[in-house]
This record gives C-alpha cells, sequence and structure tokens, in this order.
C-alpha cells in the first residue's frame, strides 16, 4: 500500500464556487497521480512534517473544480482569479473580455490574500506491518 498525500484549499471545502462560463454551482474533483522517488515532483510531496520524509511511493491526491452542466473543469488558482472578476464585475457569467479586461486588476487584488491561503495539507504514511501488530497488541 502507498503512502497517501491529500492536498485540498481550505476554500475549497468552506465555500461555493460558480462557473463563470454559465453560472452554474462548481462541484470538486480529485485527481490522484502516484509519484515514485524518481519523479522531479516527489521530494515535493513525500515530506511527513517538517522533518520526516515518507519512504516510497506515494499517492498524491489533488483537486479542481469541475462545471457538470457546460463540463468546464478549472484549477482552484484560476477560479480564484475568476471569482475576484466576478466580485468586481457583479455577476457570475463573464466573457473572455470581461476576464482579460479584469484579470490584472483582480491578480493585484488577491496576491497578497492569496499568500495566506494555506493549504490543508496532510499525509497518511501506512506501514501495514505496524498496523497489523497494533491490532494484534489491542485486541489479541
Ligand atoms: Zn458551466
Amino acid at each position: 500500500m502507498n503512502n497517501k498525500k491529500t492536498e485540498i484549499p481550505v476554500a475549497m471545502l468552506t465555500r461555493k464556487f460558480y462557473c463563470h462560463k454559465c453560472g452554474e454551482k462548481l462541484s470538486v474533483e480529485g485527481d490522484t497521480e502516484t509519484l515514485t522517488p524518481s519523479d522531479p515532483e516527489y521530494t515535493k510531496y513525500n515530506k511527513l512534517g517538517r522533518n520526516r520524509r515518507m519512504i516510497g511511493a506515494v499517492d498524491v491526491t489533488t483537486y479542481h473544480f469541475e462545471c457538470e452542466k457546460c463540463n468546464t473543469a478549472i484549477s482552484f488558482d484560476e477560479q480564484w482569479v475568476i471569482e475576484a472578476i466576478q466580485k468586481m464585475v457583479g455577476k457570475q457569467t463573464l466573457t473572455d473580455e470581461e476576464i482579460s479586461a479584469k484579470r490584472s486588476k483582480a491578480e493585484a487584488k488577491i496576491g497578497q490574500k492569496k499568500k495566506l491561503t494555506y493549504v490543508l495539507g496532510y499525509g497518511i504514511a501506512i506501514l501495514v506491518g505496524v498496523a497489523v501488530i497494533a491490532l494484534l497488541v489491542i485486541y489479541g
């Protein structure tokens, strides 16, 4: 069994976001990718707390938004910008022109805020052997 690591921005769980194409509420979808020590991204995800590292492959799950009505998929970071523009313009559906006209202003506005939007990340290292021994000790 691989180690598991899940990263999801807190706002994704606590707030509603709306599709800029059709106005529908967006749903949260997860993607899981298995990273092995030979992957360049591996060391970014095998951290476990400040000083410890997981050994072996890590199943990394990250999340994005999807609109079930019009099949739009969008990253959290992009939707975060879109949401700022939706607020500026005062409506949910946006044209490409509105997005490009307001993008830099929106990005500047959220630049500082975004750094404070922490990512809820948790890693679970599962050592099957240890778990079995613990169960035997507890229930044995
Ligand atoms: Zn949509």
